[in-house]
């Protein structure tokens, strides 16, 4: 059985550190895909359309990573998608046990699905979106942040 992990996330915008857990998670699983989860309560500074063109780029020659987006519960999505594992990227502890209560309260809504978590890189360690949003924001070049595929100057932002 093919081995199908979602990656969601609000990828605002997508970064190196993202990238990185896709890239080891291809060594994991048969196929990955990338889900920007739509949640019309959360302002978001690049439109859905936006990340996920943004994210199709960096993946274009990888057949094995799908560009998605999603609303409503992830572990519905994955059913959906016959995905059996949730692949998530740990930095801190901060992450872990943010990540720790959404994964147990996966496992109850849906117990034949797996959290999978990869430690980041320690060079991916201080990647976070909502700062490399700030650097552009303040018109900084936040090109050290993203995948070399994405020419951030590329792409309009803004409060939406
Ligand atoms: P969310 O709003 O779901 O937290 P993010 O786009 O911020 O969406 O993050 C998606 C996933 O990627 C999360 O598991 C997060 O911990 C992970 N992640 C974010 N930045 C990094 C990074 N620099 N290195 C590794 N994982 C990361």
């Amino acid at each position: 059985m093919k081995k199908i992990a979602v990656f969601p996330g609000s990828f605002d915008p997508f970064t190196i550190g993202h990238e990185g857990i896709v890239k080891r998670g291809l060594n994991i699983f048969d196929e990955i895909i990338v889900s920007v989860g739509a949640n019309p309560l959360k302002q978001s500074y690049y439109s859905l359309e936006t990340r996920k063109l943004m994210i199709t780029k960096v993946f274009q020659d990888e057949p094995r990573v799908k560009v998605d987006h999603y609303e409503g519960l992830t572990v519905d999505y994955c059913r959906r998608h016959g995905a059996r594992y949730i692949l998530r990227g740990l930095r801190t502890a901060a992450d872990f046990e943010f990540e720790r209560a959404i994964a147990q309260s996966n496992k109850v809504l849906e117990s034949e699905i797996e959290s999978v978590f990869l430690l980041t890189i320690p060079e991916h360690a201080h990647v976070n979106s909502t700062i490399v949003r700030d650097i552009i924001r303040c018109g900084g070049d936040a090109s050290a942040f993203v995948p070399d595929s994405i020419n951030i100057k590329d792409y309009t932002g803004g409060e939406k």
